[in-house]
């Protein structure tokens, strides 16, 4: 039965409504017919420097606004897709569909630089016709690869790691930039650090939000900062939600961030011209 309330508002999916095993098959039913109903959307996050809040990117991130479930979080429909399969054709989606919202705007008068992050899982980049999906779809719209930042995360290298480290070389050679998202949770390792080849480092919000009050998360980003900058590629810090806390990454030195604050994920055609700042 629908939830969608008469003010046309979705309620938000909670995973406590219903028993987790036929909340998976069902829900796995109605994820397999989201793309065909028009139920999948993306929304787009601004990545800004912490110096002048100039944006240097944009965060693409899927949304399912399912008229079963009302709205449900990437959180709770991503892994079911990753286990079933489904990553493959939702993936192919969100990375066509932030591509023709790119390139509409770009026509619009956008710069033609404009870089947009899209989350790759390792499902996707375990298909030996990535590279190809990439090169495809970036022609497709008459983009450029320095549009293009794959967002990976760490767990991604715990499987099949000469596969997926070949495909990034090549992707990456074209010119599509990769980042390590969510540094420091899950599966944390320096040894992919060391020898994957990256072009920008995403700190986990974790150790985000405690950068005010505790010293230990201080510690912590500190050295993933002088990381970063010793790696020589860019240090984004995620779920910045207020002023201070922005202001204190800006004073240990943190590049770059994200987060509520500056702005929160939104449909591309809401955003106004971006101040860009590459
Ligand atoms: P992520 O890639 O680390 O994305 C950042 C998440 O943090 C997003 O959650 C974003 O809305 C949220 N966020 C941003 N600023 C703040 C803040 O100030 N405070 C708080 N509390 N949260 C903030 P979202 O959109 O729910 O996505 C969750 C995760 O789902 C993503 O984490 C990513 O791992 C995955 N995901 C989202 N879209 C895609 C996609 O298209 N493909 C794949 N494979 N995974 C995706
Ligand atoms: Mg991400
Ligand atoms: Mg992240
Ligand atoms: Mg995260």
């Amino acid at each position: 039965a629908a939830r969608k309330k008469g003010s046309g508002a979705y309620e938000v999916y909670h995973p406590e409504m219903m028993s987790r095993a036929v909340e998976n098959t069902q829900m796995l039913a109605e994820l397999s017919q989201a793309q065909n109903n028009d139920e999948l959307l993306v929304y787009f996050q601004p990545i800004v420097n912490l110096s002048d809040s100039h944006i240097v990117g944009a965060e693409a991130l899927i949304r399912w606004r399912s008229k079963a479930y009302g709205m449900v979080p990437p959180n709770v429909f991503i892994p079911l897709a990753e286990e079933s399969g489904l990553i493959l054709s939702i993936g192919r989606w969100i990375l066509r569909e932030s591509c023709r919202q790119l390139a509409l705007k770009i026509q619009s008068g956008w710069p033609a630089d404009f870089d947009i992050h899209i989350n790759v899982s390792a499902r996707q980049l375990m298909q030996a016709d990535f590279y190809d999906l990439i090169v495809k779809t970036i022609g497709e719209f008459n983009l450029s690869p320095i549009n293009l930042t794959l967002e990976l995360t760490e767990s991604l290298f715990v499987e099949k790691r000469t596969i997926i480290t070949e495909q990034l070389e090549r992707i990456r050679a074209l010119g599509v930039s990769i980042a390590i998202d969510d540094f420091g949770s899950g599966f944390s390792s320096l040894s992919y650090l060391y020898r994957l080849k990256f072009d920008c480092l995403k700190i986990d919000r974790d150790f985000v939000s405690g950068v005010l009050e505790n010293a230990r998360s201080q510690a912590i980003i500190s050295s993933v900062i002088r990381l970063a900058s010793g790696l020589s590629v860019p240090l984004v810090a995620e779920g910045i939600e207020t002023a201070e806390v922005a202001e204190q990454l800006r004073e240990l030195g943190c590049p770059r961030g994200q987060g509520y604050y500056f702005g929160r994920p939104i449909p591309l055609n809401e955003w106004p011209i971006p101040i860009y700042d590459k």
